[in-house]
């Protein structure tokens, strides 16, 4: 028996009953359907406590890593805090760096008032009065700050803000972390594609070092695109990785970015993949990398949609 803390009610579960089976018994009202692990569309997380094996069986790594779980199928042996998936928390930032990584990427590194646990590629949503806007995170979880690459975008509130309103130490709140697009080491020695453009990169530099921290030991292949010399940023950083870790090839190019990646090599079969950045070129990119071999349940991505109602 166990005790379940969810939507500010604790209730203790009955011998064998599930997580769903007692939540329903308490009158809550949990999605599901299939009841048998199949659907999936009781799925809930638990952010404290321990779940059991069988309540995750069928779901991807990555949501195994961040305590997801099968409502019908969980039968805790210890007290669980659950909430709703996407429920995602809030906290207060400073600003603690804002340096320029090319003439239209800035840099912005916050500090937060309590640790936010992430993995490097998920996103925030930065919240100021009536905005909301969403930035991936490309520091790793030991690194003192929060790092984000930001692209002017012109008219761009915040962006705008960011690049000429922000001063150090101004403070406002972050929603998160969001997302299914990082690494896990559960094939250490699977070869990894990762691709992007423009700020694309900023998931992308967080996933690279978060990989090669873990012990990577596959081959990664790390592409990343402009229109132009001066959209390519943290070259220098990017080319001193890749001489440090030889499993790494590292390749900036203005020259089509999709064409490039399929010039180097025609079939990507066992690889998998990150693709970040601008939603048509993401979209192409899972498309093309499909059709040259690469599994869809192997392919992971974050298109930067823009803001509903922003134009
Ligand atoms: C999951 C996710 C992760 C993201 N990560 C990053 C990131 O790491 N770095 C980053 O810089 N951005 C990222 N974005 C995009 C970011 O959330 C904002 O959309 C972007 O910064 C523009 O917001 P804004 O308030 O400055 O512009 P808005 O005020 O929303 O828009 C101003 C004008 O610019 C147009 N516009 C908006 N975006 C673009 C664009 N990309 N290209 C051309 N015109 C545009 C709008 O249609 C509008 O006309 C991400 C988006 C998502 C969904």
């Amino acid at each position: 028996m166990a005790t379940l803390h969810y939507s500010g009610s604790r209730y203790e579960t009955a011998a064998g009953e599930t997580v769903l089976e007692c939540l329903e018994r308490h009158g809550q009202t949990v999605a599901h359907s299939c009841r048998s692990g199949i659907c999936q569309s009781c799925l809930l997380r638990a952010v404290e406590g321990t779940v059991p094996a069988a309540a995750q069986q069928g779901l991807r790594e990555n949501r195994k890593q961040q305590c997801y779980f099968l409502a019908c199928m969980a039968r805790p042996d210890n007290d669980l805090r659950i909430e709703l998936p996407g429920e995602a928390v809030r906290l207060g930032v400073t600003v603690a760096e804002l340096s320029r990584l090319s003439e239209t990427v800035l840099r912005v590194r916050l500090m937060s008032d309590r640790p936010l646990v992430y993995r490097p590629g998920q996103y925030v949503t930065f919240l100021r009065p009536g905005l909301a806007r969403s930035y991936s995170i490309a520091s790793l979880p030991d690194e003192p700050a929060l790092e984000f690459h930001v692209r002017q975008i012109a008219g761009g509130r915040m962006s705008g803000w960011l690049h000429a309103g922000a001063g150090i130490g101004d403070a406002f709140e972050v929603q998160g972390p969001q997302g299914e697009c990082f690494y896990t080491a559960e094939r250490k020695e699977q070869p990894l594609l990762l691709a992007g453009a423009g700020t694309g990169l900023a998931p992308l530099y967080g996933i690279v070092r978060d990989a090669l921290q873990q012990g990577h030991t596959g081959a990664i292949r790390l592409y990343h695109g402009a229109r132009t010399a001066d959209g390519l940023y943290l070259v220098d950083d990017l080319r001193a990785l890749a001489a440090q870790y030889p499993q790494l090839h590292y390749e900036p190019t203005t020259a089509p970015l999709l064409e490039t990646i399929l010039a180097g090599q025609a079939k990507w079969g066992g690889w998998r993949g990150y693709f970040c950045g601008d939603p048509a070129l993401v979209g192409q990119l899972k498309k093309q990398l499909f059709l040259a071999g690469m599994a869809m349940r192997d392919i992971y991505a974050d298109a930067f949609v823009p803001a509903a109602g922003s134009s």
